[in-house]
């Protein structure tokens, strides 16, 4: 039996995401916002509309939403290249981020002409941001364990259940709920499950902050207390939610995000060494070289994205080793200032990294999960 190929092959930028590159540094270079510590994490801690509202008049939100819902019909590689400089430049793209890279595609494959040509130019235009209504206090790693559940109500669906660690939810318009429709098969425990589109201002929605240890608020519990969702917002199939969420998991997990959370530390802390502010320290190589094979195995899943081939074991390899990485840069930076007193914004960085740390590599799926999904990917399990 053939070895099935774990990334798909690799190819160098074109002359034109080479230019596409070089466009948005300079946009950055006359655009950039934020502080210090939000450029750590800034996919999920920096959330600035205005900034988001000027990505989009570039035309670099809803780039591969075509032409006709009001997108740009450009490629995922072309997408990669943008998203890929804005977080290595620690860029506030939180309030987008879920909307376009994976409410976009799911919506293109599974949403009705209705909930496209409504979602999508919104999205696009940088004025609808989204949430993702997965986990559940006790459900998060086993989401066929949700007890969110919807029951049939005249004209809808009523739904019920809460959530728990909704980034962005106090800010949101909508998430995508996975709720229970069905009761458990234990034969099939996947099945009768579903996805809704809920309005985050409906009544009988409540979000409720939890704060993190730094005190920063981007996690919300949601509470849904008998929702009616209108059939038009049903998303996809009723009972096909399992296979709607794992269709969709290659683009939640092999993108730039999945590598880049920390670059902006790396990078201050190669400045500082070649400026003496911190002793040099030859081991930023071996971070530097690892960055770079995730950069090429993560644009060759946007490649393999673009032709329409599955990836979804080469994004689970992408989102291991690029957390893992991600983590490793944060400890690398905090022991190699060790007792040297790094300047102010370094100083500020390693303790932003730190305490997203043990985020890393918990979200969208832990490396635990991951490593499974890997071997049984490649026929080991
Ligand atoms: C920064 C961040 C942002 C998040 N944003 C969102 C969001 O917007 N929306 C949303 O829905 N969720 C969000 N989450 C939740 C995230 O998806 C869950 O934390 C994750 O899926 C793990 O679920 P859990 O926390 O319930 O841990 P559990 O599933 O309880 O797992 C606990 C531990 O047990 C291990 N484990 C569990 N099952 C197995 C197994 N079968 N084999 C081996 N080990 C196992 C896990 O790897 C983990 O180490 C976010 C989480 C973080 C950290």
């Amino acid at each position: 039996m053939a070895t099935p190929r774990l990334v798909p092959p690799i190819t160098a930028d074109s002359a034109d995401l080479t230019s596409l590159r070089s466009e948005v540094r300079e946009f950055l270079s006359h655009n950039r916002t934020g502080d210090a510590p939000t450029s750590v994490d800034s996919w999920l801690t920096g959330w600035d509309e205005d900034f988001t509202r000027r990505l989009a008049e570039r035309g670099w939100l809803g780039m591969t939403v075509p032409v006709s819902y009001g997108g740009h019909g450009r490629g995922h590689l072309e997408r990669f290249v943008v998203t890929e400089e804005l977080l290595a430049a620690g860029a506030p793209v939180a309030a987008h981020w879920i909307a376009d890279r994976q409410i976009v595609p799911s919506l293109l494959k599974y949403g009705t002409e209705d909930q496209k040509r409504h979602f999508l130019p919104r999205i696009a235009a940088g004025q609808c941001f989204f949430g993702i209504g997965m986990s559940e206090p006790d459900s998060g790693s086993d989401l066929a364990s949700v007890r969110t559940s919807a029951t049939r109500v005249d004209g809808g669906w009523s739904v019920t259940g809460t959530k728990v660690w909704t980034s962005g939810a106090h800010r949101a318009d909508a998430f995508i709920c996975l709720a229970r429709t069905a009761p458990v098969d234990p034969a099939d425990r996947h099945a009768g499950l579903s996805q809704f589109i809920v309005d985050l201002r409906a009544d009988g929605v409540e979000i409720r902050p939890i704060r993190s240890m730094t005190g920063a608020h981007h996690f919300n519990e949601v509470h849904l207390d008998s929702v009616i969702i209108p059939d038009a917002m049903v998303f996809g199939t009723i009972g096909a939610g399992w296979t709607q969420v794992t269709s969709e998991l290659a683009f939640e997990r092999s993108g730039p995000e999945r590598f880049l959370s920390t670059f902006q530390l790396l990078s201050e802390c190669t400045d500082a060494m070649g400026t003496g502010e911190l002793p040099a320290d030859a081991e930023v190589g071996r971070y530097v070289a690892r960055v770079t094979a995730l950069h090429l195995m993560s644009s060759a899943v946007a490649d393999a994205l673009t032709r329409g081939e599955p990836a979804d074991t080469a994004a689970a390899v992408v989102k291991v080793l690029g957390t893992t990485t991600e983590g490793d840069i944060a400890d690398f930076a905090d022991v190699s200032t060790g007792d040297d007193d790094p300047p102010d914004h370094l100083h500020a960085l390693i303790d932003a990294a730190v305490a997203q740390r043990p985020g890393f590599t918990l979200r969208g799926g832990t490396n635990e999960i991951l490593r499974g999904v890997i071997a049984r990917g490649l026929g080991l399990r």
